[in-house]
């Protein structure tokens, strides 16, 4: 398996793809912006110093990809209260401790007497919570891929009368989708998801070629993963075409994971949602369906929603970055008052934040 998988990184392969992008992207009429969304695309070209392989006349950039980036400091304020006011115990997954909400993030919570546990997975905090004489509240974030084992749990597992969810799970193609009828994001072509499509699937992508013609290709994460993505886009806009096509047919299927697909469904629905600078977005985020609502936390807790939640501090450009109209560099506080250590933006906290990969990649 790890020769298989060193043949997606393969300089040979590397060079021939990205020199047929050159040679394609000779026949380009104008400069394409292709957006990626996904945090981990971003992490992938980063590391591989994939910019540095394309023609001027093809900028990648990185749209609204990570979840940590996109969750409302709404819901981070409402849930640090609870935690700093009840006899609760908060678990959550190591990227969202250190994301900035309006005043605290879980990490100050929790040196202000919080009882907040890092956990890799909601099957940790069922165990934790089958050994705990606390409420224990999971506080549910990412897209699908992340959605997809919440359900299954809730499904499946016998669930401790003490475990809740507070879900701010977001479905990734109906967010995107929004942004781009309200014109809030723009691009060429879109670099389709390599995680969120497993579960998804590329079919409901159809709808971003067939509204707004933009070729959409499914990539995964060695370099030539997706270089090839980048290379059948060009053809595609060197052809005058706009369809949906798989760079990553090893994992993604085009109708996706129907099992997983069948326990969100049975478990979550989707509503309005608050994405972190971007306001609310109809029908993208996941709440637990009524069935399921004895381990629903917004519903078994008194939780005080303030509306003077502030998403971004003041110079921080998290916002236009996640829509793709800034890069870290245009962020005056990216390096200076801004660093991995020290977050002022959640951009700055998750593998899969754009500022923190630009700086753990030297981009500065
Ligand atoms: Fe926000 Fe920091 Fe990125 Fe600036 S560098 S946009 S403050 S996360």
């Amino acid at each position: 398996d790890r020769i298989k998988l060193n043949i997606y990184n393969d300089p040979e392969i590397v060079k021939k793809l990205s020199n047929f992008i050159k040679k394609e992207a000779e026949k380009l009429k104008k400069t394409i912006k292709i957006m990626h969304i996904c945090g981990t695309h971003e992490n992938s070209i980063v590391r591989f110093g994939l910019r540095d392989l394309l023609p001027g006349n093809i900028t990648v950039i990185a749209g609204p990809g990570c979840p940590v980036c996109v969750t409302s400091s709404r819901d981070i304020d409402a849930i640090i209260e609870l935690a700093l006011k009840e006899n609760i115990k908060l678990l959550t997954f190591g990227d969202m401790l250190k994301v900035p909400g309006s005043r605290l993030s879980f990490s100050k919570a929790i040196s202000m007497g919080a009882d907040i546990q890092m956990i890799y997975s909601i099957f940790d905090g069922i165990e934790i919570a089958k050994n705990s004489d606390k409420p224990c509240i999971f506080f549910a974030c990412g897209f699908e891929t992340t959605a997809a084992p919440t359900a299954a749990a809730l499904k499946d597992l016998e669930i401790p009368k003490n475990f809740y969810i507070y879900s701010v799970h977001k479905y990734t193609p109906n967010g995107v989708y929004a942004l781009l009828k309200s014109g809030k994001i723009s691009m060429d072509a879109l670099i389709l998801p390599g995680h969120a499509s497993t579960i998804s699937g590329l079919k409901t992508y159809e709808r971003f070629t067939d509204e707004f013609g933009l070729p959409s290709v499914a990539a995964g994460f060695e370099a030539a993963d997706i270089l090839l993505a980048i290379a059948l886009i060009v053809k595609q806009i060197n052809n005058k075409e706009a369809k949906v096509e798989n760079a990553y047919t090893r994992v993604i299927e085009y109708e996706g994971n129907k099992r997983a697909q069948q326990a969100i469904d049975e478990v979550f629905y989707l509503t309005s949602s608050i994405w972190r600078g971007l306001g609310e977005i109809e029908n993208s985020g996941y709440e637990l369906k009524d069935k399921y609502r004895q381990f629903d936390a917004k519903k078994q807790f008194n939780i005080t929603y303030t509306n003077d939640y502030i998403e971004h501090q003041k110079g921080c450009k998290c916002n236009e970055i996640i829509l793709g109209n800034l890069t870290p560099k245009d962020c005056p506080l990216f390096t200076k008052r801004c660093t991995p250590h020290d977050p002022i933006g959640p951009c700055m906290v998750s593998d899969e934040g754009t500022c923190k990969n630009w700086y753990d990649g030297g981009l500065i």
